[in-house]
């Protein structure tokens, strides 16, 4: 993920969370489909259709979504917090060596981000 967040700066990284759970068990990285890369993510929504198609087909579930920060600052921003459903997804995010991982919700930062501790990372 370090990897692939540090090929697409200046642009912002992203992809899929996929395991069963709470346990995540691996990462895709998906195509960063936004008009403005640099400060935003939109993940090409035909990974995300396959993805939740695999999901109902019975297959490993979408546990949600990571994206990298190029400015380095690993927590969310307003623009993450306006773009997130409250759907409990986890949103983990890179920025320089950090990283951190949230579940949307309806409370916490933004009033929608609540930490969750990275374990194994
Ligand atoms: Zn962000």
């Amino acid at each position: 993920m370090k990897k692939a967040s540090a090929a697409a700066a200046p642009r912002e990284a992203c992809g899929l969370l996929l395991g069963n759970g709470d346990v995540v068990a691996r990462f895709t990285l998906c195509a960063n489909v936004a008009d403005t890369p640099e400060t935003h993510f939109e993940i090409d929504p035909a990974a995300l259709f396959a993805a939740l198609r695999a999901e109902r087909a019975g297959g490993e579930a979408l546990l949600g979504y990571w994206h990298s920060h190029p400015s380095g600052d690993a927590t969310p921003s307003a623009t993450d917090a306006a773009m997130a459903a409250p759907d409990g997804k986890l949103w983990l995010i890179l920025g320089g060596d950090a990283a951190t991982c949230w579940r949307a919700g309806r409370s916490g930062l933004w009033d929608r981000f609540a930490q969750v501790p990275l374990i194994g990372a």
